[in-house]
């Protein structure tokens, strides 16, 4: 039979479209070096260095910078953020390069030392989006989030820039080679890092992610680059605790100042965690209290710090009493977001908080916190009562948004401590204290991102926060 040099040729193409379409395929989703693919990301979450506020007579006002005006480069640099920003200010004479109305124009002006730049942008990312995690831990609080919360508690954020400018955890698993280079350069620290073990095996299966055992790597590579991290472990039962926990601690005060400081966090677990875990019992936190404790006082010994911390919620879950300010080493600032020292401060702070709490008056005080802070306050409001004659109530909120595993006051939602409220209270002339905890979000929101203002709309009275 004779061949068809048609079907020849067919084939030829055919193979060809495939060749094409497997190696345009390949480029874009393993190649092409676009952030988004790079760094799975959400595209939405980065603005172009557009100025959003110029701070009257700084040194952006004085070189005429406006609101609109986007900020193309500074003294000849590319921008990629604010971090880039902050970096090219420091020279005494600026040079801003900004498009404006489509145009693009130079402004200059000098700066001395100490001086606000006093810009304000849109996004302190400017050329990449936001870089977001590439674990899959079980753990997780933002996977157990129940849907109607604030947009950003939905967003898995791992971005070092994010780490320097603001203290966020970071993994250290999606760290490219660009951005080990530019820690460096431009000596980002210190950073946050979740450690949560050390031992490879076990931190990899903690996050579900291979990339992540060679975590003692990474920090010796930071410390030999002169960038200190603060350390946080996430504890969960059974898991990394024990015998994991004494090497962790170990292991990460050896790199110490290198790492200066590491907090031990108990699992929090709300009412839509899928992954079978539990949280930790009160002989349980007794025990892992003073396993911390141990090290605290031998370290202290060795390195003239305690260096590893229990968050307030070991202290209260075992029912112990918190320690004085000395015992957190000056390091509070690095660790109070964290839920380290904050009962702490409250006891230290009570003086002026009496004091608010005495001129807001009032016949009866009504002071909203969560189960966990609740039976510590019922003392303070018993003496605050006999001292001033105001009637103070504690009223404990159990989280039903979150679940009742979830005692601290800092997750209460709006929702939740406005279905607690008794119907007369506070009453005409009584007064509602509300936690300052609960209104971290973005302009003073909670949780599910109401202000107290808008709190006190919805009882029909004024509210306060107490901090
Ligand atoms: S690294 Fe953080 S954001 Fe990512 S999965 Fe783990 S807990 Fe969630």
């Amino acid at each position: 039979m004779q061949e068809n040099p048609i079907c020849h040729l067919h084939i030829c193409y055919l193979l060809f479209a495939i060749c094409s379409f497997v190696i345009f395929f390949f480029y874009h989703f393993f190649i092409c070096p676009s952030p988004a693919r790079r760094y799975n990301c959400d595209m939405t979450m980065h603005h172009p260095a557009v100025i959003t506020a110029v701070e009257q007579r700084s040194v952006a006002a004085r070189a005429g910078l406006r609101p609109g005006d986007r900020l193309l480069a500074l003294n000849d640099s590319p921008l990629r953020d604010v971090i880039d920003v902050q970096v090219y200010a420091s020279e005494p004479e600026l040079t801003f390069l900004v498009e404006r109305d489509g145009k693009r124009l130079e402004r200059t002006a000098q700066r001395r030392y100490g001086q606000p730049l006093g810009l304000e942008f849109a996004s302190e990312l400017f050329d990449e989006p936001l870089h977001v995690c590439r674990n899959a831990c079980d753990f997780c609080f933002v996977s157990q989030m129940p849907p109607g919360m604030r947009a950003s508690l939905y967003v898995k954020d791992d971005d070092y820039r994010l780490s320097f400018l603001h203290g966020n955890y970071i993994t250290l698993t999606n760290l490219d080679t660009a951005a080990w280079e530019r820690i460096a350069a431009q000596h980002l620290s210190p950073l946050y890092v979740s450690v949560h073990a050390t031992e490879p095996e076990v931190r990899a299966g903690l996050l579900h992610n291979p990339r992540a055992a060679g975590i003692m790597e990474q920090l010796h590579r930071l410390a030999d680059m002169g960038i200190e991290v603060h350390t946080q472990a996430v504890l969960v039962p059974g898991c990394n605790d024990g015998a994991h926990l004494e090497r962790t601690i170990s292991e990460l005060a050896a790199l110490y100042p290198g790492a200066r400081s590491l907090c031990v966090v108990p699992v929090g677990l709300t009412r839509l965690c899928q992954a079978g875990l539990r949280p930790y019992t009160g002989d349980e936190s007794l025990a892992v209290l003073e396993q911390i404790l141990t090290w605290q006082r031998r370290l202290r010994a060795e390195l003239g710090v305690g260096f590893v911390y229990p968050t307030d919620e070991w202290y209260l879950q075992a029912g112990w009493p918190v320690p004085p300010l000395a015992a957190y080493d000056g390091q509070l600032p690095f660790l109070v977001e964290n839920g380290v020292g904050l009962v702490r401060r409250f006891m230290d702070d009570w003086p002026v908080t009496h004091s608010t709490l005495a001129e807001l008056g009032g016949i009866r005080q009504l002071w909203v916190t969560g189960t966990l802070f609740a039976p510590l306050l019922q003392e303070y409001a018993a003496a605050f009562t006999r001292e001033t004659g105001i009637v103070a109530e504690v009223l404990p909120v159990a989280n039903r948004t979150l679940g009742e595993t979830i005692t601290v006051a800092g997750l209460l939602t709006a929702g939740d401590v406005l279905a607690a409220l008794p119907e007369s209270a506070p009453g005409p002339e009584g007064v509602l204290v509300l936690p300052g905890v609960m209104f971290r979000g973005p302009g003073g929101r909670t949780l599910d991102g109401l202000t107290s203002e808008d709190m006190a709309r919805v009882i029909g009275q004024p509210g306060h926060v107490v901090v």
